[in-house]
């Protein structure tokens, strides 16, 4: 069966890790309002620390930016002291969560099996699940790569509900690739992994399906090597972190991202 490619639409977002006050996502939010970035037709988002999430429910925002949470508990609730789980997140507003960066699966020990109880439950809430994976240098060592994208993805995605597809998206994040000091990847390294992530959700989803889960790629992006990650034909964004952590660099990325995107896809 011929599968039609479906139209895609350009994601851009940023991972502000342990940086931030609201006062100073609010400053930053603010800034994007300046910079007009409602006029872009694509989806923004931003995923600061937990502190500044209530916070930013009612601070002005453009209307095509998303507010992201790092991380959540499977539970909905119960004796899990300093989690926060899918529903109170819900329950402020919250639209996305990332689930599975590398610093989480490295520094704190989280596994696929409990990623995999966290895309259940956030979907569940009805909350958009930005999935992060990627092989660390040691995997790429010794050609793992395919295996360990497609263990991720098949663990974590695992059950994760057909009808809530259309609020997830997946992030290709090479661990060497990554942070201050790391490898920048070329964009010939990061193909064949796109054609496993692709594949694995083909496999998990079947073809039509899979072909509508927006996949981003994150790892030292900036404005120099941005045009380079989106020739892939079906990488629908980018996932930033230091080169977006000033609003002028976000915007800066972004549209020199977007644009090569449109470019290679024969648009203005
Ligand atoms: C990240 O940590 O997920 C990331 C993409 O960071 P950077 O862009 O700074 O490499």
């Amino acid at each position: 069966m011929t599968v039609e490619a479906p139209a895609r639409h350009f994601y851009f977002g940023s991972n502000f890790k342990m940086h931030k006050t609201l006062a100073e996502d609010r400053a930053f939010i603010q800034t994007l309002l300046d910079l007009n970035a409602s006029q872009f037709d694509l989806q923004l988002f931003i995923i600061p620390a937990f502190t500044s999430l209530g916070g930013l429910q009612d601070t002005p925002r453009p209307r095509n930016l998303w507010i992201g949470a790092q991380n959540m508990h499977w539970a909905n609730s119960g004796a899990f002291t300093g989690e926060i789980s899918a529903l109170m997140l819900r329950s402020i507003g919250v639209d996305l969560i990332m689930l599975g960066h590398a610093e989480r699966r490295h520094n704190f020990g989280e596994t696929d099996i409990e990623l995999n109880k966290k895309a259940i439950s956030a979907a569940a809430s009805q909350l958009r699940v930005l999935l992060c994976v990627g092989e660390t240098a040691e995997q790429r060592r010794y050609g793992v790569t395919d295996e360990v994208l497609a263990m991720q993805l098949k663990i974590a995605l695992s059950g994760y509900p057909a009808d809530c597809l259309e609020r997830l998206m997946v992030a290709y994040e090479p661990v060497w690739a990554i942070g201050a000091g790391s490898q920048e990847a070329l964009p010939e390294d990061i193909a064949p992994s796109i054609d496993q992530i692709r594949h694995t959700l083909e496999t998990l989803f079947g073809q039509d399906r899979a072909l509508h889960i927006p996949v981003l790629y994150g790892g030292s992006v900036n404005r120099d090597n941005c045009g380079g990650y989106v020739q892939h034909a079906t990488v629908d964004g980018l996932f930033v972190g230091r080169a977006a952590w000033q609003p002028e660099g976000f915007m800066e990325v972004m549209q020199t991202g977007y644009n090569a995107w449109k470019r290679k896809r024969g648009g203005n």
